[in-house]
């Protein structure tokens, strides 16, 4: 019950008018009803992005810096919402994002879509326990369905479903190099179970060139070059050191003077130095280090004799990069050079200069090294936009080479669920029954957005695709938007992870269940800005 505080503390009755006095309350269905208008309200924003012939939005952020995506999370996350339940709601999408890359639009809008049919419910006196209860059997049918109708794919499948990833965010030819790339960087990085690992998947962006230029190169690149033309320009079986320093004279850091009392003591102050520089270079070369990295600067003395000794060396590479080396080679960052062991070097197959779109590149290839991603382009802003593209390519890439099991798109799926939801909800005795129909209801929301934003009637088209489903008697067709014909989406291309698909149910689901529990809702109240009075 929501409404049952009253606290007796030695005799004192406080009503909970006196306890919240600062705060603003809204209770039961008030509550949820607001919670239902946000969640609308947010799925609103968004829902004109979703599918190939979506819009996209054009973001503006506090600095003026714009942004133009079609990408459903990107707009969520960029836009100040301060509802705690849009909140929630938007927290379920960057779930969705984290793990599945790609569905981050779908999962809003069908969240948003179970709870107005939620609330349908819940005005003809069924209560969201109970609703809950249903969803849940809905969501356990959904997943043990949504298995059987997968399809094992094949690596040309695999290429159909990496476009489709891409509908909407691009020409044609962006497309095809994007999810080519995408799948040639996958492969360099799956492992012996042939899961792909996706955080060895640099990327990198050049300007000044266009898109199809864009590249994979198989290990790490860095915009770096050598520090000197004379060292070896490529070395076969690095050892590898990391230095989180530097192999230059130290100056002062603190301000001091030097007292120079007899005449030379500079000259051996200097000596000294040099000679515990040339002691650590010393001590590099006992390592059997023949190739070196430095955050900080190297001397040019210092320098003169790694190249007498065949040192490749790169100086100034940031800490960010000296970590993806350490993690791709094995290698541990040293402070001190001087307490630098074995242990330390890392190793790679290769450490070569490469030129690449005009610059030179180090490139270090071996086992663990990965691969990166040259994406080339015009602007800042069309760099940006593809690189978000590889992002979500490459994340449906990976659930590609982790589970290879497709579905078909153009909303073919979620209707297929929704006609077998429905011959289940026939078989349930309680209300759950009704909450399951609903649930079934909200999963159409895909094909009837997906219709909308193609210029097409969203009812007729639903009807279609039931009716053809139906006749037919196959799951396999939706709604292909490139021409409005229900087709067989397997068959003409339009293809998604199966993961992608389950977890936006999942995350939908999870989302709308714990706003509908929500019966209370309690806001401390702002204080009341008072605007600086101008000079
Ligand atoms: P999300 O952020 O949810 O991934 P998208 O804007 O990427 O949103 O749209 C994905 C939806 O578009 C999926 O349901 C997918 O099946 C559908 N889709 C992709 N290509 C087509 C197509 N040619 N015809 C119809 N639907 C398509
Ligand atoms: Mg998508």
């Amino acid at each position: 019950m929501s409404r049952a505080y009253v606290y007796d503390a030695g005799g004192l009755t406080m009503g909970d008018s006196e306890i919240l006095e600062d705060t603003t309350r809204s209770t039961g269905r008030e509550a949820l009803k607001k919670n239902v208008q946000a969640a609308i309200a947010l799925a609103g924003a968004i829902r004109s992005t979703l599918g190939p012939k979506g819009l996209d939005k054009l973001l503006i952020d506090d600095d003026g810096r714009t942004l133009v995506t079609n990408d459903g999370v990107t707009v969520l996350e960029t836009a100040k919402v301060e509802h705690p339940v849009a909140k929630m709601i938007i927290g379920a999408s960057s779930l969705q994002d984290k793990i599945a890359k790609d569905g981050t639009t779908s999962t809003v809008i069908l969240a948003s879509e179970m709870l107005r049919n939620a609330w349908e419910l819940v005005v003809q006196g069924i209560h969201p326990a109970v609703i809950a209860r249903g969803f849940r059997m809905a969501e356990q049918k959904v997943i043990e369905d949504i298995t059987e109708n997968a399809i094992s794919g094949s690596e040309d499948l695999f290429k159909l479903a990496a476009i489709s990833a891409l509908s909407g965010k691009g020409h044609d030819s962006l497309k095809q190099t994007v999810s080519d790339l995408s799948l040639v960087a996958g492969n360099y990085v799956r492992n012996k179970n042939g899961k792909m690992e996706k955080e060895k998947i640099k990327i990198i962006s050049q300007t000044g060139s266009v898109l199809e230029h864009s590249e994979v190169v198989q290990g790490l690149v860095l915009a770096k070059k050598r520090i000197d033309l004379s060292m070896p320009k490529e070395i076969i079986d690095g050892s590898i050191i990391l230095i989180d320093g530097g192999l230059e004279r130290r100056s002062f850091s603190s301000d001091m003077k030097l007292n120079v009392t007899t005449p030379g003591i500079l000259e051996q102050f200097r000596n000294k130095e040099r000679e515990m520089l040339m002691s650590q270079v010393e001590h590099l070369k006992n390592l059997g280090v023949n190739v070196v990295a430095c955050k900080e600067g190297i001397d040019d003395d210092v320098k003169n004799e790694l190249v007498k000794c065949g040192i490749q060396a790169f100086r100034r590479v940031a800490k960010s990069d000296l970590d993806l080396v350490s993690m791709s080679c094995g290698a541990t960052v040293v402070n001190d050079v001087m307490s630098a062991t074995e242990s330390s070097i890392g190793m790679c197959l290769s450490s070569s200069n490469k030129m690449l779109g005009g610059l030179e590149h180090w490139v270090v290839t071996g086992d663990g090294c990965g691969a990166t991603i040259i994406v080339r382009g015009s602007t800042v802003d069309i760099v940006g936009e593809v690189e978000r593209c590889f992002d979500d390519c490459l994340g449906v890439v990976g659930q590609m080479y982790d589970d290879g099991r497709l579905l078909p798109g153009g909303g073919a799926s979620y209707v297929a669920l929704a006609r077998s939801l429905r011959r289940f909800a026939e078989t349930i005795p309680g209300r759950e029954q009704l909450a399951i129909a609903a649930f079934a209801d909200a999963l159409e929301v895909i094909v009837r957005v997906l219709a909308e934003n193609g210029g097409l009637d969203p009812i007729e088209s639903l009807i279609s695709v039931v009716a053809k489903q139906t006749s037919e008697n196959s799951h396999l067709y939706g709604i292909n938007l490139y021409n409005g014909e229900v087709e067989d989406m397997m068959a003409n291309g339009v293809i998604e992870p199966l993961g992608i698909v389950k977890q936006a149910i999942i995350g939908a689901t999870e989302a709308s269940i714990s706003i509908l529990r929500i019966d209370d809702v309690l806001w401390a109240k702002q204080d009341i800005e008072i605007p600086e009075i101008p000079q």
